[in-house]
């Protein structure tokens, strides 16, 4: 088997650098550390890993999950196993037939064929459909060799590793975790999700092992599912009102 080789990317993405963890000030490593603190009292830390699935199932897995229910992109994960249990299968199938397979999925007409594409280049870099090997990398360059693959953002590349069994130490970030993120200050308004992976993860201790900052990403994520709503949050409720911008204003507004 021949691991790594890139020559079938682009110059561009071969050479694509991840992005220099962004500087944290002091009083947002103590901020993020109360805030974590909190909710993993809340939420009882340490949360127990949700998936035991291989890094490459993983990575297919997340991508079907994107902008969908758990429920929904789980069941299609499921389908496709049941009908491709070998993903060097899926290799042959056609993308209406995968598409159909996922169709209860958000955007499976997108999907289908994404899978498909990164299936194949997996197979052309590493010359077998596996990604075990990541866990011989470090974090950075284990999120760098699959984010040179197209449509594989941080928040995928962060997700194959943290949840799959390669259990590695990255943060990703999901839309509620950015959202209680924005409202408590750790971010600003205009900090996308795919850029706050690196401002959150530089404001936790380098020396996290996986288990923490897994848990640090399902607190802010289910203080997001189950307290910060997106469209009214219950800040009465909240653990974190004193040290919430977003809570103190709406407190103040009544
Ligand atoms: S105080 Fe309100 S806005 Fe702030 S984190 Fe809690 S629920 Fe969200």
């Amino acid at each position: 088997m021949t691991l790594f080789p890139d020559t079938a990317l682009p110059a561009a993405a071969r050479h694509r650098r991840r992005e220099a963890p962004a500087a944290a000030s002091e009083a947002l490593k103590d901020k993020a550390l109360e805030i974590h603190r909190r909710l993993c009292g809340v939420y009882e830390c340490p949360i127990p890993y949700f998936h035991s699935l291989d890094p490459l199932s993983e990575l297919i897995s997340s991508l079907l999950s994107h902008r969908t229910r758990n429920a929904d992109s789980g069941r299609a994960f499921k389908a496709l196993r049941a009908r491709w249990p070998d993903w060097t299968e899926i290799e042959a199938a056609s993308v209406e037939e995968i598409e159909a397979t996922i169709h209860g999925v958000t955007w499976p007409e997108l999907k289908a064929p994404r899978i498909k594409a990164v299936l194949a280049a997996v197979q052309e870099r590493v010359g077998a459909l596996t990604l075990d090997f990541l866990g011989d990398m470090s974090v950075n360059e284990a999120r760098g060799w699959l984010e040179a693959i197209p449509g594989i953002g941080p928040k995928t590349s962060a997700a194959v590793l943290s949840f799959s069994t390669l259990r590695m130490p990255a943060l990703p970030v999901d839309s509620h975790h950015h959202r209680v993120a924005q409202r408590t200050g750790l971010i600003g308004a205009k900090v996308d999700v795919g850029p706050s992976h690196a401002v959150l993860r530089a404001q936790l201790p380098d020396d996290w092992s996986a288990q923490k900052l897994y848990d640090n990403h399902e607190v802010l994520m289910l203080h997001g599912q189950r307290v910060c709503f997106h469209r009214s949050p219950a800040c009465g409720r909240c653990v974190l009102l004193d040290i919430c911008p977003t809570g103190q204003v709406r407190k103040a507004a009544g």
